[in-house]
């Protein structure tokens, strides 16, 4: 058995090569902290090979999350060899890690992704020479177009030895290394020497700690890192810094022909545009209602109302019944199952063609490239509110499903906003969220284009919004973190990682309808058909409808307080499609009677639209609370994490709901006092507690040859 681990600078294609190389499902993403924790799966070719997916990271200083993940385990674990995956579109910036890969001793392959893109760049890269000069096997591949990964993985299949050219630096640096090393001899193996002084010598203080050097050493070396200090008239970690790119440069010259000719590339020119001060706004907030409308209003409802009335609503009820009936089931299970699984799972599959068209929409956005202008553009706008466009990320995530998207907050390294981040991670609307989304637009608001991107854009609005009132509390307070992100030239979308996309998110939506669904609709019906005394009863003398009643007066301002809403608003916690399905089973199967037009009769559009966006943002289900309780790793940021979100939540429904009252005309002095009590909040949060000014664009975009320094 041999381990081999992909390692890599953040978007170089790790995840792309290690998913085709173990057939495995890894989320493919373009912006950097896609991949928190390392993935391991065997070769499908060679099920000798352990291949380990690791994050992205641009050094083996340990500055960010993935960075500590990525170095604990090359240099606790030493893999048998490391394939180093270099954008060969950024080679500059990528071989500053390869040296440093080189330094740790271990078996080394370099492989030159995203070949396609070079000629394209009008560059040729010499991987005869670059092999040459590096001591090392180069393979040219494009783990995206599939081009000759053959070649790759026979490399990795051979034995190699340990690398023995290493890269030679300024003699005066090279001195204070050697006299180091000197001192490490007998404390570290001999292979790793080199590693361990160029650490030392950088001042990394966890390798200090690590190697727990006696005082008298420790001097020595603290003397050697002056001298050269004051030679160079640098500080030790910049001199290294600029060795490796004095070394870069020089194998760039003799590898390297750039044939390109200044002009823009055609991805630069599309970025002109969409990244634009002014129009990228508009154009994200275009893009994505066109998305949002196409897929849940226009296209996925022909699907959806065939899978609803006609599928779940006559084929499989009938049938159902006919052989119930046949069977002599007794009435009480052909309830439970017509309408309790039948009519609240049905619901809620009833929406799968709308999910499959929002992640196919989706994942074509994502993977053409686009999605990741959005994490850069929304950073100037966090920015002037304190915020880093880091914590955009784990938002593009969680419109997928919160618990990844939680979990994607990990790469954000200061804490405050790490905290923050989570708490606001789950107001995008996930893939269960969608169908409450479907149902109300669907239902209430047919042929109002707005209504369901209004949705997604109300995500937004409460975390921005919600980023600008935390940012200025003392629990979160704090400067923003640089982002740093790299653009990746757009591409066309590639059709199996789109269709993996959404086949992936598909199968998860069926086998939770199939499961917690399932279950959870089991329960409701029972609690919605008998009494308290455990007789069967009609809904309207039902557990569900005296426990529902209990909290009803508490949702009266939202304009829903109505026992039914209320279990799906409490049923929604265990899993937000519960909503949908609670609804349907609540409202019974009354003969001659559409779920929509009771529906209708039942609430207000504006009532159900509060409805809509208080499940939007209330607590998200267990499993996110889960999730996050896990990365806080404390019950009281939990709780008021919580706290929050359901507190906005119930304030942003009751606003929709009473100006919608006061809109009507039809109100009283109550709906006043709430609207203005509601608005007075939002502006206190907002505007009150005016914070300093801060200074703006701080943001570094990195490409290609502008990234010289870190
Ligand atoms: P990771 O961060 O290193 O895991 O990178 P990913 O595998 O997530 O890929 C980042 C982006 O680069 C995705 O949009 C991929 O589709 C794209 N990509 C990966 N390999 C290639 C390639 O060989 N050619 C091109 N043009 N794009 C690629
Ligand atoms: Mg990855």
């Amino acid at each position: 058995m041999k381990e081999i681990a992909l390692a890599g600078n953040a978007n170089s294609g790790k995840t792309t090569l290690f998913n085709y190389l173990t057939g495995a499902n890894q989320r493919v993403g373009n912006w950097p902290g896609v991949t928190v924790e390392r993935k391991a799966g065997y070769l499908k070719k060679d099920k000798a090979i352990l291949l380990q997916d690791l994050p992205g990271i641009y050094s083996l200083s340990p500055y960010t999350p993935e960075e500590l993940v990525t170095r604990k385990y090359l240099l606790e674990k030493r893999p048998d060899k490391i394939v180093d995956v270099v954008d060969a579109t950024n080679i500059e910036r990528n071989l500053y890690l390869t040296l440093q890969l080189l330094e740790t001793k271990i078996p080394l392959v370099v492989a030159l992704n995203m070949a396609d893109l070079l000629n394209k760049q009008g560059r040729r890269i010499n991987t005869k020479k670059l092999a040459y000069l590096l001591g090392i096997p180069v393979i040219k591949i494009s783990a995206l177009k599939r081009k000759n990964i053959d070649t790759l993985v026979g490399e990795m299949q051979k034995k190699q030895a340990t690398p023995e050219i290493i890269p030679k630096y300024d003699p005066r640096l090279e001195s204070a290394l050697a006299q180091i090393a000197k001192q490490l001899q007998g404390i570290v193996a001999k292979d790793e020497l080199r590693f361990y002084a160029i650490k030392l010598f950088e001042r990394d203080e966890q390798i200090q700690a690590e190697l727990k050097l006696d005082a008298k050493r420790q001097e020595t070396i603290a003397c050697l890192i002056q001298t050269a200090e004051k030679i160079f008239d640098d500080e030790s970690s910049s001199i290294i810094i600029n060795a490796r790119y004095d070394f870069i440069s020089r194998v760039m010259d003799q590898c390297v022909i750039d044939e390109g000719d200044f002009s823009l590339s055609i991805s630069d020119r599309i970025d002109l545009i969409v990244t634009n001060r002014f129009l990228a706004l508009p154009i994200f907030f275009g893009v994505m209602w066109v998305v949002y409308y196409l897929s849940i209003q226009v296209i996925g409802t022909a699907g959806s109302d065939w899978l609803n009335d006609v599928l779940f609503g006559k084929y499989i009820p009938n049938f159902t019944e006919e052989l119930l009936r046949s069977w002599h089931v007794a009435p009480f299970m052909q309830g439970l199952i017509i309408d309790g699984i039948i009519g609240g799972v049905g619901a809620v599959l009833g929406f799968l063609p709308q999910i499959m068209m929002l992640f196919l929409c989706l994942g074509i956005l994502e993977d053409c490239g686009y999605m990741s202008r959005i994490a850069f553009v929304m950073d100037r706008i966090f920015r002037r509110f304190n915020l880093s466009g880091k914590s955009f990320i784990p938002l593009l995530v969680s419109t997928g499903c919160g618990v990844p998207g939680i979990m994607a907050t990990r790469t954000i390294e200061a804490e405050k906003d790490r905290k923050m981040t989570i708490m606001l991670t789950t107001f995008m609307p996930c893939s269960a969220k969608l169908t409450v989304i479907a149902l109300i637009a669907g239902t209430f608001f047919k042929g109002q284009s707005l209504a369901a991107p209004a949705a997604y854009f109300l995500g937004i609005i409460a975390v921005i919004g919600s980023g600008i009132y935390l940012k200025k509390t003392a629990l979160f307070a704090g400067d923003p973190q640089p982002f740093v992100m790299e653009l990746p030239a757009y591409h066309l979308p590639k059709l199996d990682n789109i269709v993996r996309y959404v086949w992936l998110k598909s199968k998860g939506f069926v086998q939770k309808a199939g499961t917690i669904i399932f279950a959870s609709m089991v329960v409701i019906w029972f609690l919605s058909n008998f009494n308290f005394r455990l007789e069967q009863v009609p809904e309207e003398e039902s557990m569900l409808k005296g426990l529902g009643s209990l909290l009803a007066p508490v949702f009266v301002p939202l304009g829903f307080g109505d026992w039914r809403a209320v279990s799906a608003v409490l049923t929604g916690l265990i899993a937000k499609e519960n909503c949908v399905a609670t609804l349907q089973v609540a409202f019974g199967n009354p003969p001659q009677a559409r779920f929509d037009q009771l529906l209708i009769a039942a609430y207000t559009p504006m009532a159900a639209y509060a409805f809509l966006a208080f499940n939007l943002l209330c607590a998200p289900c267990f499993a996110a609370i889960g999730a996050m309780h896990k990365e806080y790793g404390d019950a009281s940021w939990t709780w008021r994490a919580i706290g929050y979100q359901t507190f906005l939540a119930y304030l942003v429904a009751m606003l929709i709901y009473q100006i919608s009252v006061l809109a009507s005309g039809n109100y009283s002095i109550y709906n006043v006092v709430l609207v203005l009590l509601g608005i007075t909040l939002i502006v206190y949060g907002l505007f009150i507690k005016k914070s300093k000014p801060q200074p703006l664009e701080q943001t570094i975009e990195m490409r290609g040859s502008e990234w010289s320094q870190r």
